[in-house]
């Protein structure tokens, strides 16, 4: 019989709701999935433990990805292509990408959207202890225009009647979040990211119909425009935030936007994955065109005051979904982060976005015993993210080899 009753000696913990380590090693007492003391308290708990000495090591809260998509094939190219797997063969490969999700220590992800629920039915395989793999927070179908990003998903409205239904559909499945696509995409042939989908009437009508059912919205906004709707129409996340123009990624700067995404308190999920490390120099060695527009993007909205949520969009082309590590060395060196402020935004920050901060998200009594265990202070260096020693999800270690879903080096 497997234990659930664990004492950590030794090691040194990220909290995730202070901004450093602590300052010396701090036990750490788990019980029945729940950190159930922390300090002198977890040494004199009574009760037969096993102790594991973690001397040297660090630990930390369960990372967040808050924008993943489990079904898709994160080595295909077009939406023509991940619609062609045969049911099964997907069913086994998002399986497959989850438990590589928790061996690289991603403890919680929301995925961002999928077309036949496969994703809820892979959560409640987790939760019913079937599977392993992260908490999910699910979508389902994003709320799309006709022939807009990512119809083929099925989420499709134009009316609010329409609307309604789409939502109502999202909600019987068991939708944690709706996601809605404000603007085009970079994926669907024929959308233009900067190109605005639904206008004000429409936005409001979404929102209302998700708050309705007590879900809050996740708007996809790559265009100013869409990004500007988005947020007045009262979404709770802002994914890309790419502030694109009809010249790209980050060529439509709006300052008073990003004020107004500050003031109003929204969270930007700026879904920075691992390839983007692969994009800063080009092969003289100077800042790429990409690099220039994005790191402007993104450090400009930090400096704005703009809450960013750790992301990757795992899923779309090179972008696998065990390699929030490199995404979050990404953020760091495009938002011009520190590695504190990276591991909150994948930690306590993310749960405070999903609305799961009661659940996880720090390293604190009460909470679920997701934590993971690094050879490496993450807090000097993020790369020390890369290789978890050990992860523990809901109060039990994960068992199974570290399988990777792709190549740790992603192109995106
Ligand atoms: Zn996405």
């Amino acid at each position: 019989m497997e234990s659930h009753d664990f004492l950590m000696i030794g090691a040194r913990l990220f909290r995730g709701d202070r901004d450093a380590l602590d300052p010396e090693p701090v036990p750490l007492r788990v019980r029945d999935g729940r950190i159930l003391a922390l300090g002198p308290p977890a040494l004199e708990s009574p009760g037969p433990t096993e102790v594991i000495d973690l001397t040297g090591r660090f630990v930390i809260p369960g990372l967040i990805d808050a924008h993943v998509h489990l079904e898709l094939d994160p080595t295909l190219s077009t939406p023509a292509e991940q619609l062609a797997i045969p049911d099964d063969e997907r069913e086994g490969a998002m399986r497959v990408r989850a438990r590589a999700m928790l061996a690289q220590g991603i403890t919680t992800a929301r995925d961002c959207g999928g077309g036949a629920f496969r994703e809820h039915a892979l959560r409640r395989a987790i939760d019913a202890g079937e599977w392993t793999g992260p908490r999910l927070l699910c979508c389902g179908q994003p709320i799309t225009t006709p022939d807009g990003h990512c119809a083929f998903w099925g989420g499709i409205a134009s009316t609010e009647r329409e609307i309604d239904a789409v939502v109502a559909r999202q909600v019987e499945a068991g939708s944690d979040w709706i996601k809605l696509m404000a603007t085009g995409g970079v994926f669907t042939p024929g959308s233009r990211p900067s190109d605005t989908q639904f206008d004000a009437v429409a936005l409001a009508a979404v929102v209302a119909a998700a708050n309705r059912a007590g879900r809050p919205v996740a708007a996809h906004c790559h265009g100013t425009e869409g990004i500007a709707a988005a947020l007045r129409a009262g979404v709770r996340t802002i994914e890309h935030a790419s502030f694109a123009g009809p010249g790209g990624f980050g060529t439509a700067w709006d300052d008073a936007l990003a004020r107004e995404l500050a003031a109003r308190e929204v969270w930007v999920s700026p879904t920075v994955n691992a390839g983007w490390l692969r994009r800063i120099r080009d092969t003289a060695g100077e800042p790429t065109d990409f690099f220039r527009r994005m790191s402007s993007c993104l450090g400009r909205q930090r400096e704005r005051g703009v809450r960013f949520v750790a992301s990757t969009d795992a899923g779309i082309p090179g972008v696998f979904h065990d390699a929030l590590a490199g995404g979050l060395e990404g953020l760091a060196a495009y938002a011009s982060m520190r590695p504190v402020e990276v591991l909150r935004a994948a930690t306590v920050d993310a749960a405070e976005a999903l609305g799961v901060a009661r659940e996880t998200g720090r390293i604190a009594v009460g909470l679920s015993a997701d934590l993971v265990v690094l050879r490496g202070d993450p807090t000097a260096d993020l790369a020390r993210l890369r290789d978890p020693e050990r992860v523990m999800f809901r109060g039990r270690w994960f068992a199974g080899e570290a399988l990777r879903s792709g190549p740790s080096a992603d192109e995106g």
